[in-house]
């Protein structure tokens, strides 16, 4: 079995105690990797060396040229080391190896995107009437704190520590305890491209009791970043307060999927397949619940019970499957628990239900009451609940009825209703017949229990940087 240490300071290094555990590979259920377990005193150590390397070491003072360059070499080596990288996350939460691939891309693309995006947006300036000039800089706000989830180890981790890096912060990331992998080893490539000791660390470990909760309340930390539960987000929120530590919280999700009679059907059934089913639902845009005007209601849903039902399941290192395990036993246990209270609340299954081993087939519900759990809480599974409507104003009404507001679709011809629909979501992002595309630039991040804050472009640089406005008198 292949071990990982934490990375500390620029070396990789066991836990102070000793202790490791094991990673386990979701459709073998056999642990694949040993990894370094850390406790409070290795995520202080952590902190210490990030705090080091901010107050005294040459990454936050070297300029955004060569932190480009630095930062472009590590996407450089992510591009060279991507198969190591994919099979990381792949094996510890059983994501099908070509979806772990175009997550590598696009975390390398994460990475060069802030390296450049930073250097653009280093400086503004703001001439005055009055004979005097203003201009302000983006300095780093110091050590940051990231905090990553299992469902996109690699790419949620990226997303979150290259701009922190790029504006010359220093980083200590925490994976979730499932998903250790795939960062330890981007984190030895990032010393491999030159980054500085202790700018970028890694600790592995638990979150409540442990590492997750040290780095929440120490009170060297200048940044936090978190991305996972809603109740974990609050947790950590109400942790950074003490110390009026600023927190970016990217929470849960219960994504409305709405399709009109006028949409073209053929898109629609696809992207309200991804929109589910890709990564087996573990994921916070997923599309679960899908609302379907009553003139297309029928045909669409013969197709997209035919295209669920066509999904290819199987190894997830097989580059033909679509479709692979839970992450892990726990969640298993989670998804399948709302099968059990499913009749009791109303609901009934059209396809799927409960698969091999950690498996839960594509499975889609109808008939259940909008008070159904099904139709509020985050299923974090390959679970949909479908629901038909008449009228515009009836589904932005349901569609906004949920404590949550990360992100909704939209599927119709009609341009004006497009925008309308759009406008009237409470949603961080509303995508129009499409789903999952993003241009870095945009905010992303929710409203609502799905969020505090918003990353992307300049979104990121407000978080990651403490502005500082210098005013010159200029015609004495
Ligand atoms: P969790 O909230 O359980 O965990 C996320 C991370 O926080 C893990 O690293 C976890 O460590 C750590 N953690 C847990 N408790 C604490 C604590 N008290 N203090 C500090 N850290 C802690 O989420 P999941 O990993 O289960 O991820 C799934 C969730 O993430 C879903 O709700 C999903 O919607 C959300 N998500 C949101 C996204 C967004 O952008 N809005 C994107 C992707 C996911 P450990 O697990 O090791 O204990």
């Amino acid at each position: 079995m292949n071990s990982y240490g934490h990375i500390i300071g620029g070396a990789e290094v066991p836990s102070l105690d000793g202790r490791t555990m094991e990673s386990i590979d979701p459709y073998t259920r056999e642990p694949w990797a040993t990894v370094a377990m850390g406790s409070a005193a290795d995520a202080n150590a952590a902190v210490t060396a990030a705090r080091q390397a901010f107050d005294s070491g040459p990454w936050p003072r070297m300029g955004y040229e060569k932190r480009q360059e630095i930062l472009h070499r590590l996407a450089d080596l992510m591009i060279e080391n991507a198969e190591e990288l994919a099979l990381a996350d792949t094996r510890d939460m059983g994501k099908p190896i070509t979806q772990a691939h175009h997550d590598v891309a696009r975390s390398a693309w994460n990475v060069r995107f802030f390296a450049d995006h930073a250097r653009l947006t280093a400086a503004e300036a703001y001439p005055m009437d009055s004979g005097h000039h203003a201009y302000s800089t983006f300095g780093p706000a110091g050590v940051a704190v990231a905090i990553s989830p299992w469902n996109f180890p690699l790419m949620l981790s990226t997303w979150k520590v290259a701009p922190a890096l790029a504006w010359g912060n220093t980083v200590v990331l925490k994976p979730a305890e499932d998903t250790p992998v795939s960062v330890t080893i981007w984190a030895r490539l990032a010393l491999e491209a030159g980054l500085p000791p202790g700018v970028l660390n890694v600790v592995h470990g638990f979150g409540p009791d442990s590492v997750g909760e040290a780095l929440t309340h120490n009170p060297e930390v200048d940044r936090i970043t978190f991305t996972g539960e809603s109740t974990t987000g609050k947790i950590i929120g109400a942790a950074a307060s003490k110390h009026l530590i600023p927190v970016s919280l990217e929470l849960g999700g219960k994504g409305a999927n709405i399709v009109f009679d006028d949409a073209d059907i053929d898109n629609a059934v696809n992207w309200a397949i991804q929109a589910i089913f890709r990564n087996a639902g573990q994921v916070c845009l997923a599309g679960s619940r899908l609302f379907v005007q009553r003139g297309i209601h029928d045909e669409f849903m013969e197709r997209y019970v035919r295209a669920a039902q066509a999904m290819k399941q199987g190894d997830p290192k097989d580059p033909a499957t679509e479709f692979g395990p839970l992450a892990s036993k726990t969640h298993f246990e989670k998804v399948t628990s709302y099968f059990d209270t499913l009749e009791a609340d109303g609901g009934r299954v059209v396809t799927g239900g409960v698969g091999e081993g950690w498996f839960v087939d594509p499975t889609i519900i109808v008939d259940a009451p909008p008070a159904a759990r099904v139709c509020r809480e985050e299923i974090f599974g390959p679970v949909v609940v479908v629901q038909p409507f008449d009228t515009e104003e009836e589904v932005v009404a349901i569609a906004n009825d949920t404590k949550y507001g990360l992100n909704a679709m939209v599927f119709t011809e009609n341009l004006s209703r497009a925008h309308r629909v759009a406008d009237n979501l409470n949603a961080g992002t509303v995508w129009v017949n499409c789903f999952f595309i993003r241009d870095l630039r945009a905010p992303f991040g929710g409203v609502g229990e799905s969020g505090v804050g918003r990353e992307g472009g300049n979104f990121s640089r407000e978080f990651f940087t403490e502005p500082k406005a210098v005013v010159m008198q200029i015609n004495r």
